[in-house]
């Protein structure tokens, strides 16, 4: 079989577990090789580590999305270890939830500064190799908070819809150059993030979800890949929903 990504190059944010692993997987399976980073590269190396078992090259690097220069640095190793990054999946992520009364100015700057200026740093440090290869694509997972909100989450919520007016005005600002920019927005999916939910609000949380179930890094990593293929040329500037229903 052939894999339609083969030799195309992808740098996934937050892949040293969870979402960002189970998209790195998916796009070793297409063939694509890979940049993996996080704060921890030693956890991003067992994901590249599986990933070359699928038969692809894939280089694991520290990255601290919230910081320009670790973001250059690591951009800098990929350079020099592949020639260009095609592909950037922006999903570094985290939630620091209080309610607002309660919400630390620290809570609220950690979680921009992680969301939503990391697609910022990430996206503007290949951007530019894109602009001058004339295509490129960049996806960007932000969530169904960010479109629907949720108490005890307006920094989280801020900072996803943030990602959303970022990906609609960069898709106007770079169509012309064969780039498209999507965000995909996840519902509630089995990670470590969610892994935390006492049993009762995983309960109420099952009744506004039409399929009735969380989904799985799978779910994602799937309409991740098909955003970054050739049948999705011509989708730009959206938000695609992967939430079981929650939006709609
Ligand atoms: P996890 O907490 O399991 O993983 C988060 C990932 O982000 C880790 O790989 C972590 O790696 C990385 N990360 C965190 N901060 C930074 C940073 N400053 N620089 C680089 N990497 C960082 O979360 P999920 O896999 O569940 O979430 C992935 C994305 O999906 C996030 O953006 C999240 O907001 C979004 N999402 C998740 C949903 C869910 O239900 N799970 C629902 C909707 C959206 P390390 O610790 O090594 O730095």
């Amino acid at each position: 079989m052939s894999r339609e990504m083969e030799g195309r190059v992808c740098l996934v944010t937050g892949a040293s577990q969870g979402i960002g692993e189970s998209i790195a997987l998916r796009l070793a399976e297409e063939g694509c090789n890979l940049v993996l980073g996080s704060r921890r590269q030693e956890a991003c190396e067992r994901t590249a580590q599986a990933a070359r078992e699928l038969g692809v090259d894939a280089l694991a690097v520290e990255l601290d999305v919230s910081s320009m220069s670790s973001v250059q640095e690591a951009v800098e190793s990929a350079n020099a270890h592949f020639e260009e990054i095609d592909f950037l999946v922006n999903n570094a992520g985290i939630a620091r939830d209080n309610l607002l009364v309660r919400l630390s100015p620290e809570a609220w700057a950690e979680t921009m500064q992680t969301n939503l200026m990391g697609v910022y740093h990430c996206t503007k440090a290949v951007l530019r190799s894109m602009l001058r290869q004339r295509h490129g694509r960049v996806v960007s997972i932000s969530s169904v908070v960010g479109l629907l909100g949720n108490p005890g989450q307006t920094a989280y919520a801020a900072s996803k819809a943030g990602i959303h007016g970022f990906t609609k005005s960069l898709a106007r600002e770079v169509a012309s150059r064969n780039i498209t920019v999507n965000a995909v927005a996840p519902g509630y999916i089995s990670t470590e993030m969610t892994a935390g939910l006492p049993d009762e609000a995983r309960e109420r949380l099952l009744e506004q979800i039409p399929l009735e179930r969380l989904g799985t890094g799978a779910d994602v990593a799937g309409v991740v890949r098909f955003l970054l293929s050739e049948e999705a040329a011509y989708i730009t500037g959206q938000v695609i929903s992967v939430d079981g229903g929650m939006n709609m």
